[in-house]
């Protein structure tokens, strides 16, 4: 599987392939998406504080401004699909 990683300030492709898994890195914090596994079901966009979740137009779930990330854990903890893998930087969630 592919990884694109993606640091705080660099923009994300406009179209990211379901196979590829996605990073976001910032501060030593980082947010990773298995987006394969995505089932559009949007109960992370209803739990993310930020409100920062949102499908894309393949209907697989993306960061719309990780900036915002808090890096809480709520989409991992939510998602029944095992999408998130969230690190604060001080262990995963
Ligand atoms: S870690 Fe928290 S703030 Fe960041 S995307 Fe997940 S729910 Fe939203
Ligand atoms: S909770 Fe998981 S399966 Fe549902 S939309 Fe979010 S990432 Fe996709």
């Amino acid at each position: 599987m592919n990884t694109l990683t993606i640091k705080l300030g660099e923009k994300a492709p406009q179209r990211i392939g379901a196979e590829t898994v996605v990073r976001y890195e910032q501060n030593g914090a980082s947010l990773t998406l298995r987006r394969k596994y995505c089932k559009s079901c949007v109960l992370c966009v209803d739990a993310c504080p930020a409100k920062i979740l949102q499908l894309d137009q393949d209907d697989l779930i993306y960061v719309t401004d990780i900036s915002k990330c808090v890096f809480c854990g709520a989409c991992a903890g939510r998602c029944p699909d095992f999408v998130f893998i969230v690190d604060s930087g001080k262990g995963e969630k």
